[in-house]
């Protein structure tokens, strides 16, 4: 029986709201489990514990997520509680820095139910990769501003991107033996223009030479823009830079319909964060209505991820088989929450899914 310590951050707003519920399905998932179990660890994190303590980030919580099996994160972050020069707290980007999860993880499926905005989608199924802790971040506030200019530096490595698309043809690779992918990979980037992409495209096609079973091509980000509204259904795997990456992912979120269905992982190679795309929504925070699905597609993820890397057959097919079950509650319609036109609260959204499983 192997067991996987899971470090939870409950995190601010309707955060807790929806982890509650979640952690319930995972229990009972991990119960009827014969070769696994999940075992939880809460930790804090988040705008509300800097309001009591000072701290955002707990040494001690980093920590305790470096040597956790995989990290569960709701959202966090509050308008209202800011640090001295006015900016908010943002402790789940900090953490991709701390534990150097390069590879932000952007599934877009749509099935029937998903309220995409796409009049024929067709069978939608790929996944962003976005790079999280270089590129255009690289100068994150520490960007150089005068009165007469303000510089951002871009920053490309070789040692970041050769892990990157590693990672991005490993996946590839993954949904292809899956039946989930047709095991291509797509490099998003400017490269007519800048160096740094040329540079970027170089290492993406060091990398493709490696892999003749899979099929390898570039896009460039403005097309790509496009092409994801008029031909999602073309694409297995792309992968950017950290900006790039940034907006893409929120046009993913867009076209299956709004940030309550969108899941994330943020991985490298020794951790992986595992949290929904949105954030905690304090217009509906305290009133039991939030959409839990993004954060149980989120650890349906997780245990996709757990799978592979523990070579688990068993956690693996519970992964395919949570996200199927929420894909069944949307498909139906019947139980959905206030963002989806339905009326149901988290906890009746999260028991339908409990139910289907
Ligand atoms: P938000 O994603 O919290 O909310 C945007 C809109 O979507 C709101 O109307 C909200 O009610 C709705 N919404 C979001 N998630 C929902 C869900 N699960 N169910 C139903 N409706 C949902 O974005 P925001 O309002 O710009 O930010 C609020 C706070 O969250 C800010 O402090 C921000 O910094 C933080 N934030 C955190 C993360 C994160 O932790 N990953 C991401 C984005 C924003």
């Amino acid at each position: 029986m192997q067991t996987f310590s899971i470090v939870v951050f409950d995190g601010d707003g309707i955060g807790p709201e929806i982890m509650a519920p979640t952690l319930a399905i995972l229990t009972q998932i991990s119960e009827a489990a014969t070769s696994y179990r999940l075992a939880f660890d809460h930790h804090p994190m988040g705008a509300s514990h800097y309001a009591k303590t000072g701290e955002a980030l707990p040494e001690a919580s980093v920590e305790a997520a470096r040597r956790s099996d995989a990290i569960l994160l709701s959202a966090m972050g509050l308008p209202d509680i800011r640090y001295p020069d006015g900016t908010e707290i943002t402790p789940q980007i900090d953490i991709r820095i701390a534990l150097d999860l390069y590879a932000g993880v952007r599934p877009v499926r749509i099935v029937p139910g998903h309220p995409t905005p796409l009049a024929a989608p067709g069978p939608v199924d790929f996944v962003l990769i976005r790079e999280s802790t270089e590129g255009l971040f690289h100068t994150k506030g520490t960007g150089e501003v005068t009165e007469d200019y303000a510089k951002e530096t871009l920053r490309i490595t070789r040692a970041t991107s050769e892990k990157l698309f590693r990672f991005a043809f490993d996946l590839a690779a993954q949904r292809k033996a899956s039946g989930r992918g047709s095991g291509k990979v797509t490099c998003v980037d400017k490269a007519n223009v800048f160096r740094a992409f040329a540079y970027f495209r170089e290492l993406f096609d060091a990398e493709a030479a490696k892999h003749p079973e899979l099929a390898a091509d570039h896009a460039y980000v403005d097309a790509m823009a496009l092409w994801m509204v008029t031909r999602p259904g073309a694409f297995d795997v792309m992968v950017t830079e950290n900006m790039f990456g940034d907006i893409l992912s929120d046009l993913g979120a867009g076209l299956m319909g709004g940030l309550g269905l969108a899941p994330s992982a943020d991985i490298g190679d020794d951790n992986a964060v595992f949290q929904p795309c949105h954030g905690t929504a304090p217009d509906i925070a305290g009133q039991g209505i939030a959409n839990p699905l993004a954060m149980i597609l989120s650890a349906a993820m997780m245990l996709d991820w757990l799978g592979v890397r523990a070579e688990n057959a068993e956690i693996a097919a519970d992964g395919a088989r949570l996200r199927e079950a929420v894909e069944a509650v949307l498909t139906e319609g019947a139980i959905l929450t206030g963002d989806l036109g339905g009326k149901a609260t988290t906890e009746e959204a999260a028991a339908a899914v409990a139910a289907q499983l």
